[in-house]
């Protein structure tokens, strides 16, 4: 299964709450193949997101799509509703008052919908790489007018992403891994979010670590395996805000760590500003793994 499938389904799976309901199908609606009075449709090679496409329509409006499936090596799916008085109970539901391309906020009735209408964007037109090939995730767009409307509803919360022409219209997309965590974040993808972090810091442990020719093999792995427990415990208490928050003994250490990603402990200690014994650092990193994993 693709990197890009395994997200979209864990992103199914999630648990939506009745005030979001709307917010997300509304994102898979306007963001897929067709939202208009002639034709309201998604076309996907992902199954479950046909069918999560279908479901929800008739959840939300008691309208039920017709599915479709088409194409020879790989099967493509098409979801859509077929009758011109379906669709006019479905779109009688969106306030077009500002135009057919813009979106409608008043579908939002907290944060959380928001978020779930990023999911249904996200799962109507976007795509994500694996992160150990290449960061990258991007949403595929027909029209520049929903293009812009996305890229400023995601900037509104604090997810900066850049708009090119396509063969196929436009795209937002964005390389930076802090985007795309924050942005996976957002849109509740939990497992797969911490998949990439981890994936991130052994790409850039792995790098440090080929630079660095003379040494014997056996203790780079060692460090690096103890390292990467280390910043992984690192990243998520200052994802949660609570970093600067710890002790100041083992705040010292954690920003150590921080800035030398690859050392190892004798040479941390030989980089710190105060004194401090290899063992005394060993079991500053044990009390940080052992609240990370307190709090996991
Ligand atoms: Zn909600």
């Amino acid at each position: 299964m693709s990197f890009c499938k395994e997200v979209k389904n864990e992103l199914i799976a999630i648990r939506t709450g009745w005030c979001c309901k709307p917010a997300l199908v509304y994102g898979l609606m306007l963001y897929g193949r067709a939202f208009s009075i002639k034709k309201i449709s998604i076309q996907t090679n992902n199954e479950n997101v046909a069918n999560v496409y279908c479901n929800l329509i008739k959840e939300v409006y008691k309208i039920e799509p017709s599915l479709s499936v088409g194409g020879t090596a790989r099967p493509t799916y098409k979801a859509e509703v077929s009758s011109e008085s379906e669709r006019l109970k479905i779109l009688a539901s969106i306030d077009f008052g500002m135009g057919e391309d813009v979106i409608d906020r008043s579908l939002f009735l907290r944060d959380c919908c928001v978020n779930a209408f990023f999911r249904g964007v996200f799962l109507a037109c976007g795509n994500i790489n694996n992160p150990e090939k290449e960061y990258r995730v991007e949403f595929n767009i027909k029209n520049e007018k929903l293009a812009d409307e996305l890229l400023n509803l995601l900037l509104e919360s604090g997810i900066v992403m850049r708009k090119v022409a396509s063969k196929s219209g436009f795209k937002l997309y964005t390389k930076e891994s802090a985007v795309i965590e924050d942005l996976l974040t957002l849109i509740g993808a939990g497992k797969q979010t911490l998949n990439l972090i981890d994936t991130k810091i052994i790409k850039s442990v792995k790098n440090n670590i080929n630079r660095a020719r003379n040494c014997d093999s056996a203790n780079i792995s060692k460090t690096v395996e103890a390292s990467i427990r280390q910043r992984t415990a690192i990243e998520f208490l200052e994802k949660k805000g609570m970093l600067y928050s710890l002790p100041e003994e083992l705040k010292s250490v954690a920003l150590l760590r921080k800035e030398y990603e690859s050392a190892s402990l004798k040479e941390l200690c030989r980089l710190s500003n105060e004194p401090i014994s290899v063992s005394g650092l060993n079991h500053r990193f044990e009390k940080i793994i052992k609240i990370y994993e307190e709090l996991k």
